[in-house]
């Protein structure tokens, strides 16, 4: 098992909600690699600039593109627009996502709507879209939570549900596109210091109580998982915990 400097020379990937965070981070890190890189945001396009002028000055290509996830057409339509950007498709990085939490008597219908069309149906369509663009080798990554598989309070009932749908989509996914040499896994960050849930917030210090380490994580220490995945070649329909001991 390895992922040699560079490995991704020559590939090209698409990053959804790449302006900030885990994204912004992962971006970054594929560029590294060598990947010329698509990212997508809905409201940052300053800090998705920031992001492609990162990339250029690591000497790779890089294109931000606005594609609302919630928005079935431009969730599937981000994958074409980076494929006449770069000129194809090697690596899906679905890491677009929000979390709405309270109580279920709080949660509007809207709400409900917009999480499960943005956290799983938007993840669907653009898998679906990228499938029918990539080749053999090609890798579908998607980024879950912790929560997909311990809630560890009340509040969480929603973002869990649509993260856990992440799970059956990504073995689906590995069990259909397998034989066509594309793999697809799935990465549960634990709590990763960002806008959605910095380390310094209210409810900071129980999450970093809840893991093994009692501490956040950085978004770098996801974005290094995602390049291990985008690199390995025996690794599919598997899920990975970057969760600082969250499961333990
Ligand atoms: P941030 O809120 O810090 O960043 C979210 C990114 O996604 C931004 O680039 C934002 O773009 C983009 N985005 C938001 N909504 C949409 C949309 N509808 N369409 C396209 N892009 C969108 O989030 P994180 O970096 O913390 O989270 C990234 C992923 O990691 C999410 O899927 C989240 O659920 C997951 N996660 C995060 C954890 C954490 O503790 N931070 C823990 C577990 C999972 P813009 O700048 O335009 O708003």
């Amino acid at each position: 098992m390895t992922t040699s400097e560079k490995n991704l020379n020559g590939k090209v990937a698409l990053v959804t909600g790449g302006s900030r965070g885990i994204g912004a981070a992962t971006a970054v890190r594929l560029a590294r690699e060598g990947a010329d890189v698509a990212l997508t945001y809905v409201n940052g396009k300053e800090a998705a600039d920031d992001v492609v002028r990162a990339v250029e000055a690591l000497g790779r290509r890089a294109v931000a593109l606005r594609a609302d996830s919630a928005d079935a057409g431009e969730a599937a339509g981000a994958v074409g627009a980076a494929v006449d950007a770069l000129g194809g498709l090697d690596v899906l990085v679905n890491n677009a996502g929000i979390g709405v939490l309270g109580p279920l008597e709080d949660l509007s219908l809207a709400d409900v709507d917009r999480v499960l069309a943005v956290n799983v149906r938007g993840v669907f369509l653009t898998s679906r879209s990228a499938a029918g663009r990539m080749g053999a080798g090609g890798r579908i990554i998607t980024i879950g939570s912790c929560m997909a598989k311990r809630v560890p309070g009340p509040g969480g009932t929603l973002y869990a549900l649509s993260k856990s749908a992440l799970v059956g989509l990504t073995k689906g996914l590995a069990r259909e596109l397998g034989p066509r040499g594309i793999t697809a896994n799935l990465v549960h960050p634990g709590p990763i210091d960002t806008d959605m849930n910095p380390a310094d917030g209210p409810y900071a210090g129980g999450q970093a109580a809840l893991t093994a380490l009692g501490r956040f994580g950085t978004a770098g220490e996801v974005a290094s998982t995602v390049a291990y995945l985008a690199g390995a070649t025996y690794v599919t329909g598997a899920e990975f915990a970057v969760d600082g001991g969250h499961a333990a």
